[in-house]
């Protein structure tokens, strides 16, 4: 895939080997805004590509720099994500520029396929394991909502990038068990916030679904159950957490 440079000034030195692949949306109106955005002095933000709608991928910093997209974030016990991870900002309005009959703007064929090209192309190059590829919103659950519930990670996953699992079938809903919501204060939500955890969140066990364990349900949701992104964990997203929980652990 040909890849154009087109340098920003926004980054500095890594502190730590690269082991995380941390996928974005551009979040704004155009990716030209996008593309200025990510290299003005000012803005202090960056990524390592940015990829275009019609698949055009620019590299703005080089891999073994350390750019500025992930901000304060946390994933399986690890902070300072930038030292850790690439970053891809995909460009997509997202949840700040729906369609007008209010959906989230589609990913185009040609840019998920570009994305898929150049995911392998990063992985062939480092040791990022299938549970480090994650999105902004995984890291950052309080403040991010990308790349969105409309991102094909189940696509990504058939191409071996990250993890994905088909919704369990309900045919035997189990009526004794009951959802989670936020207000509990439960050993059963502790049992989840303990799986969430170990699945990469940054979320203590602390036993109260509070604001931060809703914003991770929430972004659970946006990975594995987008179809139902509510903040609220009913029986099914209980399920799938224990599933993913399971898949993390496995290896
Ligand atoms: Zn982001």
């Amino acid at each position: 895939m040909e890849i154009i440079t087109s340098p920003s000034p926004n980054f500095d030195d890594r502190k730590h080997a690269v082991d995380m692949l941390v996928l974005h949306y551009t979040g704004m109106k155009t990716g030209q805004a996008a593309f200025d955005q990510l290299r003005n002095p000012d803005a202090k933000v960056s990524s390592h590509y940015l990829l275009w709608e019609d698949g055009r991928v620019d590299q703005m910093v080089a891999e073994d720099r350390r750019a500025w997209h992930a901000g304060v974030s946390s994933w399986q016990g690890d902070d300072d994500l930038n030292s850790r991870s690439i970053g891809i900002e995909i460009v997509n309005g997202g949840h700040d520029f729906p369609l007008p009959d209010g959906t989230l703007p589609p990913y185009p064929a040609a840019q998920v396929e570009a994305l898929i090209e150049l995911c392998h192309t990063i992985l062939a190059g480092h040791d990022i394991p299938q549970t480090r590829i994650v999105g902004h919103s995984d890291i950052a659950p309080l403040r991010k909502q990308d790349p969105g519930e409309h991102f094909p990670w189940e696509r990504l996953a058939r191409a071996g990038i990250g993890i994905w699992a088909d919704i369990e079938e309900l045919d035997n809903p189990d009526v004794q068990t009951k959802g989670l919501s936020p207000g509990d204060e439960t050993a059963s939500v502790q049992r989840m916030q303990d799986s969430l955890q170990r699945i990469g969140y940054g979320l203590p066990p602390t036993g109260a679904f509070d604001e931060l364990t809703e914003a991770t349900v929430r972004a659970f949701q946006r990975r594995w159950l987008p179809d139902r992104v509510t903040g609220t964990a009913d029986i099914r997203t209980l399920r799938q957490i224990g599933v993913i929980h399971a898949l993390y652990t496995a290896g």
